[in-house]
């Protein structure tokens, strides 16, 4: 499987597809699992042509130690991606390639989406998603682009994203991939213990006793139930749970009929960061 390293050569390479070609993009990080693999294969499923980029992006991490400790795996990533199909062209570029000098992020104004959750525990976070995802829409130009709901939060952000830069691409969502145990694939995953990975199945069991409760208890009560279960637990360190309307993100203080709930978890197994969502209506 070639990799372009360049974004020279694979705009060469894009350039030369029919014109009636319609490319399908799924940015990654890279340290691909299954997870990754569904949105890719969704992606061959409605596109002749399939770009996934692998990009460790330095400035949507605001921890020096998780930028260096993020799994680099670059050529089982291809393997797994050359498994999936032999048509995937993959980008993989260099900081400089994508950033120049100068490795610094556009300030964004996502309409107070940036503010919620994982923008108020990881400062920049999603100044850094955005101004990535700009430069790699403007290089790969695809019709479509696929995300998974695991980063609900950031999902919703490349949405805002794209009418704020004005780029033709529309935003395809993709469903969860879960282990076995419940547990949300994620290559954070790869750096836990057999131990803690056993343990972590908790964030999706609690996510999934909230849901039970969703009809019968008032959003407080509910925080609270998976506050205390966190706390109980002493494998994992809960940073939030939250309850929030799904499209503004907004935390929800009593239901409304027909509005549409999602529950939110950020933990840490060890110093591994983990995060997980399910919708709750
Ligand atoms: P990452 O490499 O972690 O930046 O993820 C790249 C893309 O894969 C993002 O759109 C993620 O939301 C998506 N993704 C990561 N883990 C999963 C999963 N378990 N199920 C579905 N999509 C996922």
């Amino acid at each position: 499987m070639k990799i372009y390293h360049t974004t020279q050569g694979l705009r060469k390479k894009l350039d030369q597809l029919p014109a009636t070609s319609s490319i399908g993009f799924v940015p990654t990080m890279g340290a691909l699992h299954q997870g990754h693999v569904s949105l890719v294969k969704t992606a061959l499923k409605e596109n002749s042509q399939v770009v996934v980029s692998i990009f460790v992006n330095p400035t949507q991490f605001d921890n020096a130690t998780d930028l260096q400790k993020y799994p680099r795996t670059i050529e089982e990533d291809a393997s797994l991606l050359e498994k999936t199909s032999s048509h995937i062209i993959v980008f993989a570029p260099t900081p400089a390639e994508i950033y120049g000098n100068n490795i610094v992020s556009k300030a964004y104004n996502f309409d107070g989406l940036e503010n919620e959750m994982e923008g108020k525990h990881r400062e920049g976070h999603f100044d850094g998603v955005g101004t990535v995802l700009n430069h790699l829409f403007r290089i790969v130009t695809p019709a479509k682009a696929y995300f998974g709901e695991k980063d609900f939060q950031q999902l919703q952000i490349v949405r805002s994203l794209v009418k704020i830069e004005k780029l033709p691409v529309q935003i395809v969502g993709c469903p969860i991939l879960r282990e076995k145990s419940g547990l949300a694939m994620s290559s954070r995953n790869a750096r836990l213990t057999n131990v803690q990975r056993r343990e972590a199945a908790f964030i999706f069991k609690t996510l999934t006793t909230i849901k039970e409760n969703f009809n019968h208890k008032s959003i407080p009560a509910l925080t609270r139930m998976a506050e205390e279960a966190f706390r109980k637990n002493p494998h994992l360190r809960l940073e939030y749970f939250e309850i929030a309307h799904a499209n503004t993100l907004k935390t929800a203080k009593r239901k409304q009929k027909n509005a549409p709930y999602r529950a939110f978890v950020a933990a840490f197994s060890g110093e591994v960061r983990l995060i997980d969502n399910m919708a709750l209506t």
